[in-house]
């Protein structure tokens, strides 16, 4: 499931191959998309930056302009070398530079800012960002929290990217396990200790699943091999009704926040 992790990934890999090159071919086989003429105001552009903002993508051109994507739940940017043969199924856009293919699929929040207007208001308004080298998580989260409304549960508020972003549904429920706070506490009742220890182990869960090309494995106990299947070993998440892996306890899951994301925690090691 793409969070954070994937974005900056995503980057990464994009600012090393893509940045410096020109577009040669664009295309989208979606409607939506070519409605915007996307793909022709992509054709000959300079890439010159490759960027991760929370779990937005942004590619930025020598003319200004800055494509904006966001993977929401299944969205995934595929980037291929020359070698690899480019299949032209669905895709919402791809374009080639001399020796790459990216391509990005199953996403349809894509849009392409053109210069001088501003960038869409969920990237302006985004919190700080827990995988942004600048940004310190322990300082960060409880500096955030004391911003919002105190009676907002933590598990609802960590997963606003406008509070903290980076942090999706899975790595929420993981890192507040792993913190030993229950999710359904008031944002006013975390104390700076437990805001700075939940942002803390949010970075660092967030960082092994960029080292572990995108897969979210946070369970890795000494003699297993570290899961990059797209499931991934977890603490709680998608393990509702099984024995907790500290402390046999059966793991709860109930919807939270306006969204009605599902949360995953032990009710006996999260207090
Ligand atoms: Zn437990």
């Amino acid at each position: 499931m793409p969070e954070g992790q994937v974005s900056h990934r995503n980057a990464a890999r994009f600012s090393r191959c893509l940045v410096g090159r020109t577009i040669i071919e664009a295309w989208s086989t979606d409607p939506r998309v070519r409605v915007q003429r996307l793909p022709d105001r992509l054709m000959g552009e300079s890439i010159t930056a490759a960027e991760a903002r929370g779990k937005h993508h942004l590619l930025r051109f020598a003319s200004g302009r800055v494509l904006v994507s966001h993977l929401m739940m299944s969205g995934v940017w595929h980037l291929l070398d020359a070698s690899t043969t480019v299949s032209r199924g669905p895709v919402m856009v791809g374009f080639s530079v001399p020796g790459y293919t990216a391509i990005l699929v199953r996403c349809p929040n894509v849009r392409l800012v053109e210069p001088g207007e501003p960038l869409p208001g969920i990237v302006r308004s985004l919190g700080p960002d827990l995988l942004d080298p600048e940004v310190d998580p322990a300082d960060a989260l409880p500096r955030a929290l004391t911003q919002i409304t105190p009676s907002r549960e933590i598990g609802e508020a960590i997963l606003d990217q406008r509070v903290i972003s980076g942090i999706g549904n899975v790595y929420k429920s993981e890192s507040l396990f792993l913190a030993g706070v229950d999710p359904w506490r008031s944002v006013g009742s975390i104390t700076p200790d437990e805001a700075a220890r939940i942002a803390t182990i949010a970075a660092e869960l967030l960082g092994k699943g960029t080292r572990q090309r995108g897969a979210i494995s946070t369970y890795d106990p000494p003699g297993w091999l570290p899961s990059y299947g797209p499931s991934g070993q977890r603490w709680v998440y998608g393990r509702a009704r099984k024995p907790c892996r500290r402390c046999r306890t059966p793991v709860h899951v109930r919807a939270q926040g306006d969204t009605c994301r599902n949360t995953y925690w032990c009710p006996a090691c999260q207090r």
